[in-house]
């Protein structure tokens, strides 16, 4: 906060610099005070992203789509917490609610793979099938996705190059050059997390700005969508350019890639 104060000069105080968080979940931050906050801290964009039926409903609910976006999906985890015997039944209700609420929604996400939680073929076979359903839904509705890859980047770049939903965003991207470059390669975004590490420098070194977003994860990694100011004060410094500079461009990206605009003032639709 300090250092943004000290970027604007007094007069400028009332046009803050819009930031937008690429990803979070807003659904599991009880307080309705901390978005407000958020918001009228600068971070005038918001994607919230839901991982289960509850936390589905619950960000159609928050969502405002005037500075909240949301995005529904099952998250691996969550795919896995499901009932054998309800299974079908409620991947079958998330898939029409987000048929229902396809208007107003940026994104089908959470979604992806995770096999750090892993544990046994079973599993594994159950994550993909989670995946690929959602992605085929994003496919028939036109939306983007927001994967979600935890050592299992092989796994979940093959799926995305083989059934090729128009627009990727891979967040918290794992990656190291490598991935990165096939990342490029496909003109998949990716998102940063407030998070350091030598891995994570290198990718954005490498990485078009053009392919970049910022994200919170919050309350998961960062406390709240405030956070994205450290995603975004990272990255500029690894690009060595001014915050200012490179929180106008990270920001019209990510309401690019999500068709911001399109999406602003679409009604709600209580499922
Ligand atoms: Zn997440």
């Amino acid at each position: 906060m300090q250092t943004r104060q000290l970027l604007q000069k007094p007069e400028e105080q009332k046009s803050m610099i819009e930031m937008a968080d690429a990803h979070c979940h807003l659904s599991i931050l009880s307080d309705p005070l901390i978005i407000k906050g958020s918001v009228d801290y600068g971070v005038s964009t918001i994607i919230t992203n839901g991982v289960d039926t509850p936390s589905n409903i619950r960000t159609l609910d928050i969502a405002d789509n005037r500075h909240v976006f949301p995005a529904l999906g099952v998250d691996p985890e969550h795919a896995l917490a499901i009932e054998e015997s309800s299974f079908e039944k409620e991947l079958e209700f998330n898939v029409s609610m987000i048929r229902q609420n396809a208007s107003r929604l940026v994104a089908i996400g959470e979604i992806g793979l995770d096999y750090w939680i892993g544990g046994g073929p079973r599993n594994l076979a159950r994550q993909k099938k989670v995946f690929e359903r959602f992605i085929d839904l994003a496919i028939e509705l036109n939306l983007p996705v927001s994967v979600h890859s935890r050592n299992a980047l092989k796994d979940v770049l093959a799926i995305l190059k083989e059934k090729d939903p128009k627009l990727v965003h891979l967040h918290f991207f794992e990656g190291g050059t490598e991935e990165a470059k096939l990342v490029q390669k496909q003109g998949y975004m990716i998102s940063v997390p407030p998070i350091e590490s030598s891995k994570r420098k290198r990718v954005i070194s490498m990485m078009p700005l053009e392919l970049i977003m910022a994200e919170s994860d919050s309350p998961v990694v960062g406390q709240d969508p405030k956070a994205v100011e450290k995603s975004l004060h990272y990255i500029a410094s690894i690009k060595n350019m001014p915050f200012e500079e490179a929180a106008q461009i990270i920001t019209a990206n990510t309401k690019r890639f999500f068709g911001i605009y399109q999406k602003t003032g679409k009604k709600l639709i209580r499922y």
